[in-house]
């Protein structure tokens, strides 16, 4: 929760948005849904806290949060369905045999942020190197 709150914090920095209590409350339904869920579904959880939310302004959010690179979209059945941003995943990739194991990795964005004052919008981070069978084979 951390994290994303930063990352967010950092993105209103930059472009000034301003973060709406209706914005958090469809982040925090989303970071708290292991499934993805579609803009209705997502609109029904939201009344329960915001009986006056519209559903325009579900999908005005939904698409600021996804420029903003905090959650995904991708279709189901025909339908959008939006599901959290995978923050921790990263790729170690072997240089001998090119295989591509995914790992965890949690980077702190907002403190990256405030020691560089660059602005992470996205990332795409492959380690490269030697896997275990590749290693073993060459010593
Ligand atoms: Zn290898």
């Amino acid at each position: 929760m951390v994290l994303y709150q930063s990352v967010m914090i950092t993105i209103i920095m930059a472009e000034r948005k301003r973060w709406s209590k209706q914005s958090r409350t469809i982040l925090d339904i989303i970071y708290n849904n292991e499934e993805s869920l579609t803009a209705s579904s997502i609109y029904d959880l939201a009344r329960e806290t915001h009986p006056n939310i519209s559903l325009g302004t579900v999908y005005r959010n939904l698409r600021d949060l996804r420029e903003a690179g905090l959650i995904r979209e991708t279709t189901s059945g025909g339908v959008s369905v939006y599901f959290k941003h995978p923050f921790h995943n990263a790729h170690l990739e072997c240089e001998v045999c090119h295989s591509v194991i995914p790992v965890d990795l949690m980077l702190d964005i907002g403190d990256i942020h405030r020691r560089t004052g660059h602005t992470i919008k996205r990332w795409d981070l492959k380690l490269i190197g030697t896997c275990e069978e590749c290693e073993r084979r060459c010593t």
